[in-house]
């Protein structure tokens, strides 16, 4: 049996599946990851700055005019649009197949697509709030104003509603990531490195069937995993779709 069958099959076979996305999700709707070679990673004249030091809290505080340039410039993608892995997994949870995505992603590709249940644990690029009243915003907004978007009611920095290095995740959206992943009966780990912790530690929660790897090149978690497929995941996941449409 071919991979895709098995993985196909697997997803026939299942109640509750739980997908454990990152980055890797969105590279084939436009919105480069990190730690591909044509991932953020790879570019240079950062100022000397890696990703990571740049979406840091420590940073966002000293830098804001640096942190919202790079911001801006490389981590909002206003128009890009969900791929084949966003639509299937709306799907399956449309039908009662998928209880959960989690997500490390901060672009809200999943709700465009139609996806309810999605625990962000990074947070998202379309929350957004003033630091000193709490006034919330929009992407639009942010999108309205130019370099440090400023609080209309009191001239605060409006800040993202994303968690920055250094910071802490929601404990809401632990407690529901645990409890969803303990439930699981099928997990699809996709699009990730598992290099970010703690989100990467949370699959160890998983107790059901079986665990799909798809990743484009190896991961610290492959060999717990049932199936491995290095084959871009939208393609694949676009092969699943056409598989189910057919039947
Ligand atoms: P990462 O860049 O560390 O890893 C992405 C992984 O996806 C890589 O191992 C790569 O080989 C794989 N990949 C890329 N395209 C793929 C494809 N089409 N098919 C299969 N595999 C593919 O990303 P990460 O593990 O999510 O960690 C980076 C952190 O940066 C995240 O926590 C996230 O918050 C943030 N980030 C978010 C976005 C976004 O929201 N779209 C984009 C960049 C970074």
């Amino acid at each position: 049996m071919d991979k895709v069958d098995q993985l196909a099959g697997w997803i026939e076979q299942s109640q509750r599946i739980v997908f454990f996305g990152g980055a890797g999700t969105s590279t084939e709707s436009g919105i480069p990851d990190f730690r591909s070679a044509q991932g953020l990673y790879s570019e240079s004249g950062q100022r000397g700055y890696s990703p990571e030091e740049m979406l840091s809290h420590r940073f966002f505080q000293r830098e804001p005019e640096l942190f919202y340039e790079f911001y801006r410039t490389r981590l909002l993608h206003p128009d890009a649009q969900p791929n084949s892995v966003h639509h299937l997994l709306a799907e399956l949870e449309h039908e009662g197949k998928l209880s959960a995505i989690i997500t490390q992603n901060i672009d809200g590709l999943h709700q465009k697509a139609g996806s309810r249940h999605v625990l962000e644990l990074h947070g998202s690029v379309h929350r957004n709030y003033c630091i000193s009243c709490g006034h919330t915003y929009s992407l639009d907004d942010v999108l309205a104003q130019e370099g440090i978007p400023r609080c209309p009611v009191d001239h605060g920095i409006i800040r993202p509603d994303v968690v920055l290095y250094g910071e802490s995740l929601d404990s809401d959206v632990i407690g529901n990531t645990v409890a969803a992943l303990g439930e699981a009966d099928l997990l699809i780990i996709g699009g990730t490195s598992l290099t970010v912790y703690p989100a990467a530690s949370f699959i160890q929660y998983f107790r059901g069937n079986y665990t799909v790897l798809m990743n484009a090149s190896a991961t610290a978690h492959d060999r717990h995993a049932d199936l491995i497929i290095t084959e871009p995941i939208g393609q694949i996941m676009e092969q699943i779709r056409q598989r189910r449409y057919s039947r």
